[in-house]
């Protein structure tokens, strides 16, 4: 059905239904918005690789161009600065929605604009997909379960969220940008796919995002200390991110809505990860506890037995085996660029 023209908003006068021979194709047509960051650009280089022809519309907030520059001169692969608050016509088949700062440091610096991004910018691409009838992929997150109050999380789980604090623009954010994505399933017959995203790490995540894992392994590798916040008995799950790209095309390509949990179930203290990020960088690394941040989550693990069971799908790469992978890719940015933050 995805080859069908009117699907893909061409108006034909050909009263034999047939398609015309240059819009022929092979591949489908897909948007990436948020293409430019970090899971974004590893999720294009899948497409790309599947013959897909891929749309990145990106504002390069906490993007790159850098991330997706291998791609420039591929007449398979298109590059739009837009930012998606603003409403964007296109014709294509499917629509991953990613735009949206994902790191604490980043949401926090203008929640106004985050919030923007999570409802209004949803709400575009959703009409977007009304319109042409495309399929549309959510990237929501873990922090719909808050500081949860269940442990390990299920999808079935509500959550324990602070709808006036300052993690909300992000937290009720993704959870608003849920609710739209159900709305126009149901009103519009729009055909979603929610995705419930948990920590990932891995190559071309921005070095000075604040993230815990970036901000270890660029600690250590730069012979700083490695911040710890709090008591550092806090839990996070981390995911490696070709997993998580395995985990969104499946849940796409599949017949189930969602949302699914995508995450890795193996659960670490901040000072656990600590030691392995000392384990795989340099065991002599100090370490410098700092106070913690407000409203940070205690534990979080996902339950990816819903994924398991109805995409087939489980993470492969472990906390130990992804890390050295990453590290690489910040030895070569921090090398190269001592005194960028961001290179
Ligand atoms: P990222 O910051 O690297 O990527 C986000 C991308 O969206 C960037 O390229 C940024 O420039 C772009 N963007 C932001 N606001 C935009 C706007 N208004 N218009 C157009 N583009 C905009 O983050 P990421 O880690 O790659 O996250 C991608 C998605 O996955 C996000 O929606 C995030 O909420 C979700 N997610 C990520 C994680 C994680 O651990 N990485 C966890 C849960 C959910
Ligand atoms: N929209 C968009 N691209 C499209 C179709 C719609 O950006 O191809 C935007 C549109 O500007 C609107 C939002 O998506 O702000 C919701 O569109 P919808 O048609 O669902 O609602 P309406 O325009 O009727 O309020
Ligand atoms: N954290 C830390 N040191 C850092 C950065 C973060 O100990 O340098 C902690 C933070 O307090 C939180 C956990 O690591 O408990 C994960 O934080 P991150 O910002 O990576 O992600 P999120 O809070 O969104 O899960």
């Amino acid at each position: 059905k995805f080859s069908n023209p009117h699907r893909l908003g061409f108006e034909s006068s050909n009263p034999t239904g047939k398609i015309p021979l240059g819009l022929k194709r092979k591949g489908l047509r897909i948007v990436v918005t948020g293409g430019a960051g970090f899971v974004g650009s590893h999720l294009v280089d899948r497409l790309i690789a599947r013959g897909d022809s891929v749309i990145v519309v990106d504002n390069f907030f906490t993007g790159r161009k850098e991330n997706v520059m291998h791609h420039f001169g591929n007449p398979n692969f298109e590059l739009i600065r837009h930012d998606v608050v603003e409403p964007l016509l296109l014709e294509v088949d499917q629509i991953y929605h990613l735009a949206c700062p994902a790191s604490p440091v980043h949401y926090k610096f203008n929640p106004v604009k985050t919030i923007k991004t999570n409802v209004v910018g949803t709400l575009n691409m959703l009409g977007l997909a009304k319109r042409v009838g495309a399929r549309f992929l959510l990237t929501s997150t873990s922090e719909v379960y808050g500081d949860p109050l269940q442990h390990p999380q299920k999808e079935t789980y509500w959550g324990n969220v602070n709808p006036i604090g300052v993690r909300s623009c992000y937290d009720e954010g993704k959870r608003t940008a849920e609710t739209l994505t159900m709305d126009y399933h149901r009103g519009a017959e729009v055909e979603v796919r929610i995705a419930r995203i948990f920590n990932t790490y891995g190559p071309r995540m921005c070095i000075d995002d604040g993230r815990v894992v970036s901000n270890f392994v660029a600690q250590a590798l730069r012979k700083e200390p490695l911040t710890v916040y709090g008591d550092g008995k806090q839990t996070r799950s981390f995911q490696y991110v070709s997993d998580l790209v395995e985990g969104l095309m499946r849940l796409m390509e599949g017949e189930h809505i969602g949302p699914f949990n995508l995450g890795n179930p193996g659960e670490f203290t901040m000072l656990e990860l600590a030691e392995v990020v000392q384990e795989t960088i340099d065991p002599n690394a100090k370490i410098e506890f700092r106070p913690n941040t407000e409203d940070d989550p205690h534990k979080r693990k996902p339950d990816i037995g819903r994924a398991k069971e109805l995409l087939g799908w489980e993470p492969k790469v472990s906390l130990r085996n992804g890390l050295p992978l990453m590290v690489s890719d910040f030895r070569q940015r921090i090398l190269k660029y001592p005194r960028l933050e961001n290179p």
